[in-house]
């Protein structure tokens, strides 16, 4: 098991007005620039990532390292596969401590804006490190919840497979089983041939995090 909390954050106030589409001379410049003054300092994201290996698979579930995942699209995913990379990786507990007043919601908007960066951060390390560690060429990855077919419950098994992750990076599961902090990320990693994203066995209409269209036919082939 791999840790990693030593990541250096750096993000400049045009790259925050930048991801919020805001002009550089915008009148929120100042607002951004006392924010990252009050965030840099306490922002701590990190990543948790493991090498599983498949026990065995049925017609709806796979079973990495002693936990039985129910999913047949992660099932069909893994097929071709013996080995996976579970992960975490989040923005860090530290920076929730920041006590913004309730009321300022653009405050709030940036300071999310600015986490999520810094998770995009943790989720750049992360892939950096298996790369440099396995070299497990081209990847992809399917996360709990992201589609009807691997519900969030399946959040705690993933969770399992690392022991205690709020000991370990600080991420805790709700009784709904969300991440908190909320700018956080969980998944499988595992090698492919094909482009394969999440997204495309996905229906749902107008999501801002599209990353590819809906294909019916492929969510078909998956799943006959
Ligand atoms: S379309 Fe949106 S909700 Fe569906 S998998 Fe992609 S990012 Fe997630």
């Amino acid at each position: 098991m791999e840790i990693i909390d030593n990541i250096k954050v750096e993000i400049s106030p045009t790259q925050v007005l930048k991801r919020l589409h805001m002009d550089q001379d915008d009148k929120y410049l100042q607002d951004v620039e006392k924010l990252l003054e009050l965030a840099l300092p306490v922002l701590c994201p990190k990543a948790i990532f493991d090498i599983k290996y498949i026990d065995s698979r049925s017609d709806d579930s796979v079973t990495i390292s002693g936990v039985e995942f129910s999913s047949r699209i992660l099932r069909v995913n893994l097929d071709k596969v013996e080995r996976t990379f579970p992960y975490i990786a989040t923005c860090g507990i530290e920076v929730e401590k920041l006590d913004i007043p309730a009321d300022e919601l653009m405050l709030h908007f940036m300071l999310d804006t600015i986490k999520q960066m810094a998770l995009g951060e943790a989720m750049r390390h992360l892939r950096q490190q298996i790369d440099e560690k396995y070299r497990p060429g081209k990847m992809s990855a399917m996360n709990p919840g992201s589609l009807e077919d691997w519900p969030i419950s399946e959040q705690h098994k993933l969770f399992s497979l690392f022991g205690d992750v709020e000991k370990l990076i600080g991420v805790k599961l709700t009784d709904s089983c969300l991440m908190m902090p909320i700018k956080s990320v969980s998944g499988l990693y595992f090698q492919t041939e094909t482009d394969y994203v999440n997204c495309q066995l996905c229906p749902r209409e107008k999501c801002p995090g599209r990353r590819a269209p809906y294909n019916p036919e492929l969510k078909e082939e998956y799943l006959k």
